[in-house]
């Protein structure tokens, strides 16, 4: 088994989209910085690379690179997914905590685990979701995200195995 753990923050900002884990947000400001701003996207793409020591986000797709500007984050996580199974992995489950001001993730937390999980290629029983208010963090125009995700070896196909042993 691998352990992966990953972390980002973005700051809000007014005029563009609010996307959070592949879903659009009704929100007054989105989030500004790398690509399409999807704080726990990166979190879990950094999760996954860092579980099979991979580079990270931010070296396989630098931020300075205008080629990602705007870009979809689930376009980075399926680069960190195959990395994963080429290493021989897949995931078993994945635990995010989301920590913002507003808006209030609540009523749209089934959302997206659902699509985080289509994303990702796993039940949407495999992904939990927290989110909580930075109660005296005085990060009001701020959001983070953790994440810790679990990988498993593979099971090689039944030939191999056989072959294997020879
Ligand atoms: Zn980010």
């Amino acid at each position: 088994m691998r352990i992966g753990y990953g972390f980002d923050s973005h700051e809000f900002r007014p005029g563009i989209p609010l996307k959070i884990g592949g879903v659009t947000l009704a929100h007054d400001k989105g989030l500004g910085g790398h690509s399409d701003g999807d704080v726990l996207l990166h979190a879990i793409t950094d999760a996954l690379l860092g579980a099979v020591a991979a580079p990270d986000i931010g070296v396989l797709f630098p931020p300075s690179d205008q080629k990602w500007k705007g870009a979809d984050s689930a376009v980075f996580l399926r680069e960190a997914l195959k990395r994963v199974r080429d290493a021989g992995y897949s995931l078993a489950n994945v635990d995010a905590s989301l920590i913002l001001a507003a808006p209030k993730i609540g009523p749209h937390a089934e959302a997206i685990r659902v699509s985080v999980a289509k994303l990702l290629g796993v039940p949407a029983a495999c992904v939990g979701l927290k989110a909580k208010t930075p109660e005296g963090l005085n990060l009001e125009n701020a959001a983070i995200a953790h994440v810790v995700v679990l990988l498993e070896k593979r099971r090689a196909p039944k030939s191999a195995r056989k072959k294997k042993k020879k």
